[in-house]
């Protein structure tokens, strides 16, 4: 298995996204840290990695605090005895007219979607075993975007960035580090959005992908497979950025 031996940490690993990237990286032989915000849905998620034969713990953890990613590291290391793969899935979008969005309202989101990402970096680049993988889920928002989601966008193509600058500053640690792009993916996030509810942003049919598709990306980069790809972008958006 591609991954024997490993501990990855996945964050927003309860629901969605994170909870298939969490899936597949157990069931190619990793043990995984389960993070996220509420104990029940954490635990249901861990339940099920469990029964499909992947070693799984929980960790309690707002990827927004510090002192939480720093717990949930050590929870990692604790458990496991080393960190080899963390993937910063954990996000929220929020939904208002650029001109009504406060600082707070930025911040709030630039806290999870970006600021989560940069805390777990560096437990990363100071506790990674050499050979690990970042990946961080981005968004086709960090490239075209759409009304009313400034900050989310904004974060998002800062966490392009930050992948860029972690690969560069990681290469001497012996850490790699990648972004996916999803493009629509069926979750809760995605039927929540007001933009899709209301019509503002229609989706057609085919262009709505699984998250066992971004899975299955997340899972190449952060193995060996991907040993000379850092730095990289990947859209896993079935082609809805490539067309004009
Ligand atoms: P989701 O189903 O809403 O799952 C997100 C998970 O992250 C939830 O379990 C949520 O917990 C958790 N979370 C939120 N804030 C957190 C925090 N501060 N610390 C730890 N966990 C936190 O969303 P998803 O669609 O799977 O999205 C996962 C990632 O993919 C996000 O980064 C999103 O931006 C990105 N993405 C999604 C799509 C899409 O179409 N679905 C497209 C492009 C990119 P609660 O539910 O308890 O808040």
């Amino acid at each position: 298995m591609r991954l024997a031996e490993k501990t990855a940490i996945v964050t927003g690993a309860a629901s969605g996204i994170g909870l298939a990237v969490a899936t597949r990286l157990g069931a190619e032989g990793a043990r995984v840290v389960v993070a996220d915000l509420d104990q029940a849905k954490a635990e249901m998620a861990a339940q099920a990695i469990r029964q499909a034969g992947a070693d799984c713990a929980v960790a309690i953890c707002d990827v927004s605090e510090e002192t939480a990613v720093a717990r949930c590291r050590q929870l990692a290391l604790d458990r496991f005895g080393r960190l080899d793969i963390i993937v910063n899935n954990a996000g929220l979008i929020t939904f208002k007219p650029l001109e009504a969005f406060t600082g707070a309202d930025w911040l709030k989101v630039l806290s999870v979607d970006l600021l989560g990402a940069v805390y777990f970096t560096r437990e990363a680049f100071a506790h990674m075993t050499a050979g690990g993988a970042i990946v961080n889920i981005a968004s086709v928002h960090a490239v075209e975007t759409t009304p009313q989601v400034a900050p989310y966008a904004a974060a998002k193509a800062a966490l392009l960035s930050l992948t860029r600058s972690t690969s560069i500053e990681g290469r001497k640690r012996g850490i790699r580090a990648n972004a996916v792009l999803p493009g629509a993916i069926d979750t809760p996030m995605l039927w929540e959005n007001p933009n899709i509810k209301s019509g503002v942003e229609t989706i057609s049919p085919e262009d709505v992908g699984k998250p066992d598709q971004i899975a299955a990306a997340v899972a190449f980069l952060a193995s060996n497979d991907a040993a000379f790809v850092t730095g990289a972008a990947l859209n896993v958006d079935g082609g809805r950025l490539a067309r004009l």
